[in-house]
Formats: structure tokens, sequence, C-alpha cells
């Protein structure tokens, strides 16, 4: 039978029902998805020497011929050994081979066969242990004697499986036509795509891989800036309220500014001012805002909702979680409530849930009448979220039904509405939106953003627009990254914290010292203040996490601090007891939070001063930041304490790393050689294509396709003139979900 690359996987010879299933489990339906599925590395074993010349300690690949092979029980440990000898002109060897017994059917006395593997120190002279190995045929090798490929082992496909099959359709790969314009190939030096592909499963040699991946690499970054720069100009296409920044907006802005109790840094005035040119066009602006827990992310979204809603239209303010909504509503009312108040002294202590009369309102004088008019107009704040519904008019705050506040929203009686996923529900009709914002952007699935983004006809014009969006994030995530897997969205960085911050003192703690990190905790807890305890990470288990952690909080609470008010957090726990938890301990009703590793990233609990880590190595540097970040919000000179079991040189290098800089742009800069950009890009990249994924630290190549990707479109932005590559970026979009 003859085989082509769309011949169904089913149909190949030797391919059993079983592995049908795993293989489709994996996204491979066709000959030629199977040669799309790279090896993520290569065992060495292209070092082929003579038996007699091997020596201790290396991996090498030697040729010979068994002399004698038996299986052997072991008393003891109970154990299937296979012993074999292997001879050749130099010498003769050893292999061992253990709970194999079923090798002595392929591997009999007399036989050539081809072995790669460690040479070890045994009684009785050198011996390769545990061995790929094949026979001596007529074919090139697979599995010894070269650089053998090495897959990810998911679903139970077998390297060694899916290099026989490979084998076995590689000869297709020549058959793989260009979708990449000639000039690209040529300009940028590439393989071409059928070598690549034959090349990276089987590599004459290194240099040859390498050059294969690069090709693939290549491919894959450049699909990736393609789908990211075509999604921009088709958001582009939309049309967005214009929000003309006239000398009056521009007086309410700066008054704003003014008004605060302190100075804004640089980088939070250019985002902003970034933010209002984007408003001035009428295109939809599409945003994202980095930066750092407590470099004030909060404010430049509130000046930017000022200039909206000054203009007359309404913004939305979207938390993942309800606490977050409630600190971002306390904000708004307290900076853009605090415009008209004349006594700034209520600054400060606004205490939760309570209603708090904001005193003497007084209306700002104006030589323009008409402006004194508008200043007259209170901005009108809402809290809505799943068990809360708030409103604040200038003068308190105050509950309201739901019913109500969703009128009010309908009407335009709400300028500025904060809340939870809850602001995404059908019910909530807006009278004119025209800015929605996203804190904590990569909590939110791509559905639940889409719904801010889409289309709305404003019901007092009209208009038929896509309100300007503005997604926030704490992740630090290098610009060069950043530009490629947020490609779609332009990026404004705050690099800069607010003037005075305190240095969080962190410190790497030697496993004998616990106990006085211990005795130092509970000397905070007694002059009041709050700690939290991160448990370590286990990525393979929720479950086991969670059990490790419910150790640990045992212990502090049983043995450790039998006092003190000891609270728990974990990933396996309900939304809404989350929230009870955190509640509590921002109510001073809990001393010691300990926690996983969902520890709310937004949360302001300035009494806390502690952070304490466990298994600290098992983090990313950034991680760790942002727990760190979660103390010294307040007066309180805050500690950071970091703990591991880890004696490796490197762990203790990198933790240094984080007691040395307060950066998180740094930070994740070292992340990003360190550990690759994996759980820097996390949820939202997840579906990269592993090569991508791994080339993501290579600025360089980045650089090149997204060159590349901008001039090809400038030419032809719907890529017209490129059907097999129109074709092929449909494919890949498809399998790589973008988030
Ligand atoms: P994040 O970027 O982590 O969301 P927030 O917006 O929550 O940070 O800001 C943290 C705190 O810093 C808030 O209490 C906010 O009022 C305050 N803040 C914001 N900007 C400044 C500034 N320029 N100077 C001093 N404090 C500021
Ligand atoms: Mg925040």
């Amino acid at each position: 039978m003859t085989i082509y690359l769309k011949t169904p996987i089913e149909e190949l010879p030797f391919i059993g029902s079983a592995y049908v299933k795993k293989l489709h489990r994996v996204g491979i339906e066709t000959a030629e998805d199977l040669l799309f599925y790279f090896p993520f590395r290569y065992d060495d074993f292209s070092d082929v020497k003579n038996i007699g010349e091997v020596e201790l300690g290396e991996v090498v690949s030697v040729v010979g011929k068994i002399v004698d092979i038996q299986n052997i029980r072991t008393r003891k440990r109970k154990m299937n050994l296979t012993e074999a000898m292997i001879e050749d002109e130099s010498g003769v060897i050893k292999a061992i081979w253990f709970n194999q017994p079923f090798l002595t059917r392929n591997l009999r006395s007399g036989i050539n066969v081809s072995l790669s593997g460690k040479v070890v120190y045994a009684q009785d002279g050198f011996q390769i242990s545990n061995p790929s190995y094949e026979l001596l045929g007529s074919g090139q090798s697979l599995h010894t004697a070269r650089l053998v490929p090495i897959y990810h082992e998911t679903e139970g496909l077998s390297s060694k499986w899916l290099r026989v099959h490979l084998k076995s359709v590689l000869k297709l790969a020549e058959d793989i036509e260009e979708f990449l314009p000639a000039s690209i190939i040529k300009n940028q030096n590439l393989l071409s795509l059928s070598e690549a592909i034959s090349q990276i499963h089987f590599p004459d040699n290194e240099e040859s891989s390498k050059i294969a991946k690069r090709r693939l690499a290549f491919d894959e970054l450049f699909l990736v800036q393609l789908y990211m720069m075509m999604q921009k100009k088709k958001w582009q296409e939309n049309k967005g309220v214009k929000i003309k920044f006239d000398k009056s907006l521009e007086k309410e802005v700066k008054d704003f500014v003014e008004s605060l109790p302190f100075k804004l840094t640089n980088a939070q005035r250019i985002s902003s001012w970034n933010i209002i040119k984007d408003f001035e066009k009428n295109k939809p602006m599409n945003r994202l805002l980095e930066g750092d827990v407590g470099s004030g992310k909060t404010l430049v979204a509130l000046i930017s909702a000022l200039a909206v809603i000054k203009s007359g239209y309404q913004v939305a303010f979207m938390a993942p979680t309800e606490i977050l909504a409630r600190q971002h509503f306390e904000e708004a009312v307290r900076r853009l409530g605090g415009i008209y108040i004349s006594n700034p002294s209520q600054e400060g202590n606004f205490i939760e849930g309570s209603i708090v009369a904001i005193s003497s309102v007084e209306p700002r004088t104006q030589d323009n009448p008409k402006g004194a008019m508008e200043s007259l107009k209170m901005l009108r704040v809402a809290l809505f979220t799943g068990s809360e519904s708030k409103i604040f008019q200038g003068e308190k705050i105050e509950e309201i039904s739901k019913k109500k506040l969703l009128e009010k929203i309908r009407i335009g009686g709400i300028d500025l509405l904060i809340g939870t996923h809850s602001l995404i529900q059908k019910k909530v009709e807006f009278h004119n939106l025209a800015f929605s914002i996203i804190d904590e952007q990569h909590r939110f699935g791509i559905e639940q953003r889409g719904k801010l983004q889409n289309e709305v006809v404003n019901i007092s014009d009209g208009l038929k627009t896509v309100p300007h969006l503005l997604s926030m994030t704490a992740t630090p995530i290098p610009r060069t990254l950043a530009l490629t897997v947020y490609g779609d969205l332009d990026l404004s960085i705050l690099d800069e914290m607010p003037k005075g911050r305190q240095k969080i003192i962190t410190k790497l703690v030697a496993p004998a010292n616990r106990n006085l990190v211990y005795q130092f905790i509970g000397e905070q807890v007694q002059k009041g203040r709050q700690v939290f305890v991160i448990c370590p990470l286990i990525e393979e288990s929720d479950v086991l996490e969670v059990r490790s952690a419910t150790e640990e909080y045992e212990k502090l609470k049983n043995i450790i601090y039998k006092d003190f008010q000891i609270g728990f957090l974990h990933g396996k726990m309900k939304p809404k007891e989350k929230e009870e938890v955190m509640q509590k301990f921002s109510q001073g009703k809990i001393d010691i939070l300990v926690s996983t590793s969902v520890v709310e990233v937004g949360i302001d609990i300035p009494n806390a001063s502690v952070m304490l880590i466990e298994g600290s190595d098992r983090f990313g540097l950034a991680q760790l930041h942002q727990f760190r970040g979660r103390v010294g919000r307040g007066e309180y000179q805050s500690f950071c304490f970091l703990f591991t079991d880890s004696t490796s040189v490197t762990t203790a290098r990198r933790l240094k790393a984080l007691v040395k800089s307060d950066n998180g742009f740094e930070l994740a800069e070292q992340d990003l050689k360190i550990r690759g950009p994996g759980e820097l890009v996390g949820v939202r990249q997840s579906g990269l294509p592993d090569l991508a994924m791994a080339s993501l630290s290579d600025a360089e190549l980045i650089k090149k396709t997204r060159d590349e990707a901008k001039a090809l479109l400038e030419k032809d932005g719907k890529l017209l003139k490129y059907p097999k590559l129109e074709e092929k970026l449909k494919k890949f979009t498809k399998e790589v979900h973008f988030e």
C-alpha cells in the first residue's frame, strides 16, 4: 500500500488500535502529523567505540556479537537480571538489564547487536548497564550509535515506539511543501522544511539537529507573530469611542492628580498619558499594563477612567475576586471621591463594610460656570459582586438592591462599575460603556475577557463601538517576550516603584536556623503583626500539595503556635471559602495564614510583615518576588524568609538573586535565562508548541521572526498571495488554542 502525508494513522502499517487512540489523544491524525511530533532532546550515543577502548563513566555505543546471554533471578532483591557478553575484535564486555526478562526472546547468542549506554564499574570489570540496543540488520540504526531522539512520553507513547514508526514514514518528509515565502527562507538562511523535519527526528550530527531546530522554531515563532499582528489589525478595524482630551478634560485630570496625597511615579505618568492618547483615536485601545505588585496600577486605571467618565461615558472595572473588587472600589471612592473633599485628612483608614460619610463636600470654584456645573456632578461609583451591591455618590457608600443597581447602570446612573465576573452577566446592560479594565487579566479565561471586548450599542446615542480595553497584570514578563506572546496588545510597563517604599529584608535561611525564625515570627505576632506561610509547590499533584500543606498547617497550629490563630488556604477550596479565609485574614482575625501557592496576588494587607516560603527552590524567581510583594505594604518593616531543602549550587545562586534584587523585571529576565519561559508565560500560552516555547528566550530569533512577519503583512495584510502560509496559519492557530 502506498502511503501519503495525508494517510490517516490507522491505515499505516503496524499501528494497532491502542496506539491509534494514544496518538489521537495528542492530536496526531495523519502521517504528516506524526512527522510534526518533534523530539524535545536527544541521547547522544554517537560515540561508537571498540569494546577494548571504552572507559569508565562514558556514554558509548559498541557493536559486537552476543556470545552468551541469560536471565538470572537474584535471591536477595527478587530482581530479574539479564546478563549478556558482547564481543568484538578488540575485547569483550558485559551488558546488564534489570527486570526485562523478555529481552532474551530477541537477543540470542550469535546475534550481532549495537548497544548504547553508560560504562560502569562492576566486580569483574566494566559493564554497560541498561543499554539501549538494536539488532544489526540492513537499515540505519534508530536507538543506538547515533543522536537518539527522545519524545514526550505522554499518553503512554514510548520514544522507542515513536522512533520505529517515524522511521517508517520519514521518507514522506520529502513531500512536505514549503509554506514560507522563498524570500524569507533565503534571507534568514533557513533549512528547507522537508530537510528540517527529517533532521529533527534523526539528525546526522549535533550541528544538523541545531539547524533543523532553528528552522522549525522560526516557523512556530513566525506563525505566532503573524497571528498576533493579524489579531491586532482585526481589532483595530473596530470603532472605539473617541475621547477628546481638550483643555477642560486636561484640567479635570490634572486637578485629580494634584489632589492625590503623593506624586505619580514617572512610569505612572507615562502610562496614563499613553492610555489617554489611545482614547483620542477612534479605534479601541487594547493595552496591557504590566507592573510589579505595589507599582500603582490601580491608580493608572482610575486616572484613565476619570478621563472617560468626564467625557460622559461609563467605565467597567473587573477583578478576579470579591476581595480585590472591594479593594478597588474602596480605592476608587477614596481617590476619585476625594476630589470633592476639601479636607483631605480623611485619607487613610477606610473601614471595610461600614458606611463612611465624607464631610464638607464643596464644589470647587471655577471661572468657567459650565465647568463648575460639571464639577458638581458627582461621580457615581458602584460595587457589584456575587454577594454585594453598593453605590457611592459623592457623599457616602450605601447598600443598594441588585435590581436597582442594574437599573441605574442601564439608564446611565453609574459612571464606574467595579466588580467580579458578575459584570459580564447578561443582565448587566450598560448605558454607554466606553472603557473596560481587567485586573489580573491572566485569571480570566479568554471567553470572559472577550465579553468585555464585545461590540456594544450605546443605549444613549445608538453608537456601535467596542470599549477601549486595559488589561493589567503583575506578572513581570520581559518586554521581548511580551511582544511575542502579547503581540496583539500594546504594552505599558510600570518599572518603577512609588518613592519611599521600604525595602523588604529577605533572608535565605539555613535549615538549622528554623527555630530562630519561628521565634522571630512569634515576636512579630505578639506585636500585632500578621504572617504568611507559603507551602511548597508540588507540580505533579494537587492532592499531594494540599496534603503536605495540611501537615504544615497542623504543625504550626498544634505544636509551634498553640496560642495564635492559624488560618489555612488551599487550591482545593471553593472560591467562596477562600474568600472567607482571606476576609478573616484582612480583618486581623487570623495571625498566621498557611497557604499553598494560591494566595491572592493583588490583595493588600498592610498589617502583614512576614512572608515565609517553604520549598522556595520549587518556585520561579518572579513568583517568589510576587509572594514577597504581599508584605511591606504598610508602615512596618517587613521580612521574607526563604527555606529550601535543596543543596544545589544553582538553587542557592537563584535564591540569592532574590535576596539581592527587588526588581521584578530583573528577576524575570534571570528566570527566563535559567529556567526558560514556561512559568513566566504560564496559563495564557500553555498551548504554545514546545519549540516556540523554548525559543522564547531567544531574543534574536524573536526579533527576526517579528521583522519578517511585519514586513510580510505590510506587503500583503491578508496573505492573499500566500495561500499555503494562510492555510498553515489556520491549522497552527487551531492546534495552539491561543488565549
Ligand atoms: P498594584 O500595581 O499592585 O495593583 P496598587 O495599585 O494596589 O498596586 O497600589 C499599591 C498602593 O500604592 C495603593 O495603596 C496606592 O494608593 C499606592 N500608590 C499608588 N501610586 C502611588 C504613588 N505614586 N506614590 C505613593 N503611593 C502610591
Ligand atoms: Mg493590583
